[in-house]
């Protein structure tokens, strides 16, 4: 089953809105694989973050990832890639859907609560990046009956 990295930012941690984003994500039906608290650096954000190092932002962008620690987090599930950036919303909080987590729960294009991978190949690479292989789980609830049909399991 397909994965995905997210990281709640520490504009979600300083807002106190872990608790929000975490029960939505469970309330969704979506499998939490692997889960720590960690401090960022600026070498680790340079990699995460190549495609912007470049734009004028990048420094403050860097500065507000580093702010606070940071939730990391392993999320599983049948096309979970699409699924949870849907559920992200816009980069931008004011022009993201309501509905979503930054439509419903930030205003700032950059103090945007939530990260999550943007295709499958990126969430291999971005999950490597954050979590060593030990801290990985295979973990799956024994019985999914209740959360997708038999065709959507075995296709
Ligand atoms: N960002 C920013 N200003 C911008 C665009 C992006 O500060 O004009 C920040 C914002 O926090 C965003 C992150 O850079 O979430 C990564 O940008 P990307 O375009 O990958 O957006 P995302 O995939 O997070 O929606
Ligand atoms: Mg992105």
């Amino acid at each position: 089953m397909e994965q995905t990295l997210v990281i709640l930012k520490p504009s979600c941690v300083l807002r106190g809105l872990i608790g929000e984003v975490i029960g939505r994500i469970e309330k969704r039906g979506i499998i939490i694989t692997a889960m720590k608290m960690m401090q960022l650096d600026e070498k680790i954000l340079r990699e995460h973050y190549a495609h912007l190092v470049d734009k004028p932002f990048f420094p403050d962008l860097c500065a507000s990832m580093m702010a606070t620690p940071v939730i990391c987090m392993v999320l599983k599930g049948i096309d979970i890639v699409s699924v949870f950036r849907t559920m992200v919303g816009a980069t931008n909080g004011r022009k993201a859907a309501p509905g979503t987590l930054r439509g419903d729960l930030c205003m700032s294009g950059q103090a945007n609560i939530v990260h999550a991978s943007d295709s499958p190949e990126n969430a291999i690479i971005e999950i490597n990046r954050f979590f060593k292989p030990e801290e990985l789980t295979d973990y799956v609830p024994s019985d999914l009956s209740f959360l997708y049909a038999n065709d959507e399991l075995n296709p």
